[in-house]
């Protein structure tokens, strides 16, 4: 295998190589990783970090997961479901603010109840949010799973224009150890290309360090990533919540949270390399394991923050996993402590923008 500096300067990378740099382990190595990763974001995507204020409207839901706390299967859970005036709200509170994008995401429901309630909170986010800024309004992401065809039509046709559905692991082995039987990655597969066929700006993602989980699989995932030819990526290290089947593995995965971070960290970097200009978000569950896990993220390739939106008041129910940090902060305070954290970092934020990736700007328009 060539050195890791010798890898860094090819464009395309063979599942062995992405599988040696996703193995690296020695500081110096990893540096030159990340700070190659960094240059590339710089390149393709400019300096600017991008909000999507995140607004986690319901947490009811249909599936069971083995991994999520607010699986079906969970009775300890408190359910709720806001309104679409509250949520409605929640958005346009970030209209005000200059963010240019927001994120609607819940459980997972397909009754009529559930999707009618989504399309009015789109339609009013967009028809409340037109400013001299933002002549077409909010950007709108959702992320509210695995859906039939005909709602992810009726869904973009009202506004949004952008959808997230992470593929957990792109391991059929792995992802039936992470499911119940009747979920399947070849559906999820499906929901990513029917959502890219009605028009949506598609993202995707993976856990990092779930149990059983190897560097050859996240290269695989990587390859998915490329080969799907997705706008976006949201990964993060899993995080064991105690009631969820993966709880028979919380003392292992106690010894493992500094490789579980880095290892996450690394994956941000590779994918980056690798997919070049997309969007990679700097999520949350980085900033559960270690306090600056989200501006260490922006530092290895990652350039979207979604900063909490959902009401304090419900924010405590919406826990897929332990640890979530910014329980009781406000929408404001959130805000606040972000945009400290990206300027440490020296970043600038992207405001009065939807900041789609380069990668789906160079496809397609996404106007509405
Ligand atoms: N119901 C929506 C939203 C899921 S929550 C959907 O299916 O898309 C968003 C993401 O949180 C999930 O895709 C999963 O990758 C992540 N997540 C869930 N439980 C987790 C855990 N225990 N640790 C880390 N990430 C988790």
């Amino acid at each position: 295998m060539p050195t890791i500096d010798t890898l860094l300067q090819q464009t395309s990378w063979t599942r062995d190589e992405i599988c040696a740099l996703l193995s690296v382990r020695d500081p110096a190595g990893i540096e030159t990783i990340r700070a190659a990763a960094d240059a590339m974001r710089q390149r393709e995507c400019g300096d600017e970090v991008f909000f999507r204020g995140l607004v986690e409207f319901s947490n009811v839901c249909s599936c069971d997961c083995h991994y999520c706390g607010i699986r079906a299967g969970n009775p300890s859970v408190e359910r709720y479901t806001l309104s679409a005036d509250e949520s409605v709200q929640a958005a346009l509170w970030c209209a005000d603010k200059g963010y240019g994008s927001v994120v609607l995401q819940s459980g997972e429901r397909r009754d009529a109840a559930f999707v009618e309630l989504v399309t009015e909170v789109v339609s009013r986010i967009k028809a409340g949010s037109v400013s001299a800024e933002l002549p077409h309004g909010l950007g709108i992401t959702l992320c509210v799973g695995e859906q039939p065809r005909e709602t992810y039509a009726r869904w973009r046709q009202a506004g949004a224009h952008r959808y997230l559905l992470r593929i957990e692991t792109s391991s059929p082995r792995l992802f039936a150890t992470l499911h119940p039987a009747h979920q399947t990655l070849a559906n999820r597969q499906q929901c990513l290309r029917t959502l890219q066929e009605v028009g949506f700006q598609v993202g995707t993602g993976v856990m990092i360090g779930f149990p059983g989980q190897t560097v050859a699989d996240l290269a695989d995932d990587v390859l998915f990533f490329r080969d799907m030819d997705v706008d976006m990526i949201g990964m993060g290290p899993f995080i064991v919540h105690p009631q969820t089947p993966l709880a028979v593995h919380t003392a292992t995965l106690a010894a493992q949270q500094q490789e579980i971070y880095q290892q996450a960290l690394l994956m941000i970097a590779v994918v980056r390399l690798v997919l070049r200009d997309v969007n990679i978000a700097a999520t949350t569950a980085l900033q559960a394991m270690k306090p600056t896990g989200r501006e260490e993220g922006l530092t290895y390739g990652a350039n979207v923050i979604m900063p909490q939106l959902t009401p304090t008041r419900v924010r405590t129910h919406y826990q897929l996993y332990t640890g979530k940090p910014c329980m009781d902060e406000s929408a404001e305070q959130c805000a606040a402590c972000l945009a400290g954290r990206i300027r440490s970092v020296g970043r600038t934020i992207g405001y009065q923008r939807w900041g789609d990736a380069p990668h789906a700007q160079s496809r397609a328009p996404a106007p509405h």
